[in-house]
């Protein structure tokens, strides 16, 4: 099985598990991470957390990004430097809404994530804008509940 470079496995879920996991989310969840929605800006509930630990993939736990990357853009949405490991953030251009764009979705379940672009701080310059809803957190000490 695929191995990411930071030790988990990354193997495609099927899509049956994938709507098995979604099965509890609300409409909005559903909008967001699986039919690549945005959620509005300044609303996301860690847009502001300051906490130390990982943020994991909202549908299948994969660890996305850790705090120690995450900054201020001023967006109004969660922003990141780098991810936890870029074998975990897969990147798909995006050609809606009339402008090229980078979309960011979990590399293990599909989940749309939000978008990458270079205009981030160093030591990477990129900036990953994430959807809060498409997120969870683990505070640092706590274990990691990787879903397969
Ligand atoms: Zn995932």
């Amino acid at each position: 099985m695929p191995i990411s470079r930071s030790g988990f496995d990354v193997t495609p879920l099927a899509s049956p598990r994938i709507s098995e996991l979604a099965s509890d989310f609300t409409p909005e969840e559903k909008h967001v991470i699986l039919h690549q929605g945005t959620e509005r800006p300044f609303c996301g509930v860690f847009l502001d957390n300051k906490q130390d630990g990982v943020y994991t993939c909202r549908l299948c736990a994969l660890p996305l990004f850790e705090s120690s990357a995450k900054f201020e853009s001023g967006t109004g949405w969660p922003s990141f430097f780098r991810p936890f490991d870029p074998d975990h953030v897969k990147e798909i251009t995006d050609r809606t809404h009339g402008m090229a764009r980078v979309e960011i979705r979990c590399a293990r379940c599909d989940a749309h994530l939000g978008h990458v672009f270079d205009d981030g701080p160093p030591p990477t310059g990129q900036r990953h804008c994430l959807n809060s809803i498409s997120l969870a957190f683990v505070a640092k000490g706590e274990p990691l509940p990787l879903r397969s």
